[in-house]
């Protein structure tokens, strides 16, 4: 099955769509694991409360991840170190175990079923050329006194693995069960939850936030936090050229043979993350990984074969059951931006960039949120500050944006196919009168022109040939071959053949 074994195996409730204009103090806008926590954490804060969903809750990456819930993000510590000091490394530490620590208790005390299960994270190497990668880490963590054990080799792993960090008292869950158990105790909370809601644009008037949805309502809130893991409404904070989306991919398959207790994620490329699921007295293998830049890859279908070969040589596995494929942000130093969108907008805040780590930093923004709003100030305030300088005054930051204009360029100048022979359920860039569109024919022979110049900032997009989308080598944004949004941060579909260009999105800054 193509989609989140998650999301296909778990059923939650379903929440109405906002059909009227209403005022709240407090407007959440994205229902994954960061909106779900915030307005968990902001619960008892005495404010009206107001969740806005584009799809269904937990529809977003956080219903097609890992479920890995660890401090163990591969090889962080000591990058952080290196770049902000130990102090700012050990806090990230701190920040990630209290995330952890929420999770757990959240669990606990609203006994949510989510098949949560306390093991230890690996993070290893099957290559001589990483293994000093690994040693540096282990030292940095040792000075920083992160409880690391360094291991010559993991026991009952079938991997040739050269050297391992094991971080004991991480956990792994279901992670769709989890968000569908915290909606329902949001809402026994009185927050409003509403589904199928698409926010499309953002102003602010008196000292509140208008913000519309798709269908034509207005909400002024006090205050807005964007948890849409991408950033649609930017003032000026430059999210899209600070972040880098990438996809990645993960299958499941029955598991025959037991491998060790613990989750996995090696640290060369291709990238790949391995855990176990147990359900029913059934164990699967989730396994998967092997990341690219959005809109970078020749044939995204191809990588799948690669994710099975791998599986089938190293572990006892049964046929795949499903497959799947998301994308999280990526920020340069690896550090998400969590807190006020820019210095001058008091209740304006953000959370994005979680590198592929964001169930435990998604429960630490909304620590840090709670903390700001109520407060004023947050020990973890200045780590993940969307403004800091450090995350793109770098050499890595220009090449990411010199990458961006090229792509730009060389979208531009890519030639489309003049002839239209599209086969079933294949996408093709092809030209009509000098223009290119894009064109794909779905599986009953019904074929679907669009204009592919992104409604975002206006770079040409690629076609995703498992997805059947057409995804945005620059700044992340997805749409489904018959023009409707997919991924932000683009707030306007593409228009189908005939209907004129597309509108590049005036709300941007
Ligand atoms: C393959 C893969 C595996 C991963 N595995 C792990 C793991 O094991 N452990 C870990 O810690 N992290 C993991 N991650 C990362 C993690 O899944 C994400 O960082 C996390 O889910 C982000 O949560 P979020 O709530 O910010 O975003 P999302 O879950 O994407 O939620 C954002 C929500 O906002 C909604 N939305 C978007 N735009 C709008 C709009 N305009 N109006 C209204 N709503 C909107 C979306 O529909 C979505 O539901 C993984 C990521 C990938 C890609």
């Amino acid at each position: 099955m193509e989609n989140s074994f998650w999301i296909l195996t778990s059923q939650g409730a379903s929440y109405p769509t906002l059909d009227k204009d209403i005022d709240t103090d407090c407007l959440i806008v994205g229902a994954g694991l960061t909106g779900l926590h915030t307005a968990y954490m902001l619960s008892d804060i005495g404010k009206k409360i107001v969740v806005l969903e584009s799809d269904k809750v937990g529809y977003g990456s956080s219903g097609r991840n890992t479920g890995k819930i660890t401090s163990s993000h591969g090889l962080i510590y000591d990058s952080i170190s290196k770049k902000y000091g130990d102090e700012k490394s050990r806090l990230y530490y701190e920040a990630n175990e209290d995330g952890l620590k929420l999770i757990k208790n959240i669990i606990k005390k609203n006994n949510i079923d989510c098949n949560f299960e306390e093991l230890p994270n690996y993070i290893f190497t099957e290559n001589d050329d990483d293994l000093n990668k690994i040693k540096e880490e282990y030292k940095t963590c040792q000075k920083l006194e992160i409880p690391y054990e360094y291991l010559n080799n993991i026991e009952n792993f079938p991997l040739s693995v050269k050297g391992a960090l094991k971080l004991d008292n991480q956990a792994q869950f279901n992670t769709k069960k989890y968000m569908d158990g915290l909606a329902k105790v949001i809402s026994s909370k009185g927050i409003e939850i509403y589904e199928n809601t698409p926010v499309v644009g953002l102003e602010k008037k008196n000292n509140e936030y208008i913000v519309k949805t798709k269908y034509n309502n207005e909400i002024k809130a006090k205050m807005v936090i964007i948890a849409s893991s991408n950033i649609w409404h930017d003032e000026l904070g430059l999210y899209f050229s600070k972040e880098q989306a990438y996809r990645s991919y993960l299958t499941v398959s029955k598991l025959n043979k037991p491998i060790a207790k613990g989750m996995f994620i090696n640290v060369e490329q291709p990238s790949k993350t391995v855990r176990t699921y147990t359900d029913k007295d059934k164990n699967y293998l989730v396994c998967g990984g092997f990341d690219h830049k959005t809109g970078k890859c020749d044939d995204e279908s191809n990588i799948f074969n690669d994710i099975v070969e791998f599986a089938k040589n190293n572990f006892k596995i049964g046929t795949l059951e499903y497959r799947w494929s998301t994308q999280d942000y990526i920020t340069t130093d690896n550090i998400p931006y969590i807190g006020h969108i820019n210095k001058e907008q008091e209740n304006l805040y953000i959370a994005t960039g979680f590198c592929k780590w964001g169930i435990s930093t998604s429960a630490v923004a909304a620590i840090i949120f709670k903390d700001l709003i109520t407060t004023g100030n947050s020990k973890y305030k200045e780590l993940f500050n969307p403004s800091r300088t450090g995350s793109y005054l770098n050499l890595k930051y220009l090449k990411e944006n010199t990458i961006m204009a090229y792509d730009y360029i060389k979208g531009k100048i890519k030639k489309g196919s003049t002839e239209f022979d599209i086969q079933k359920e294949e996408g093709k860039i092809i030209v009509i009168d000098g223009d290119k569109y894009g064109a794909y024919r779905d599986k009953d022979g019904k074929l679907y022109v669009v204009d592919i110049t992104c409604t975002h900032l206006g770079c040409e997009l690629k076609f995703n040939s498992f997805e059947k989308s057409w995804d945005c080598p620059c700044h992340g944004s997805r749409f489904n071959y018959d023009g409707s949004i997919l991924n932000g941060p683009a707030l306007k579909p593409l228009k189908l053949l005939g209907m004129g260009d597309n509108d590049i999105d005036p709300d941007l800054v």
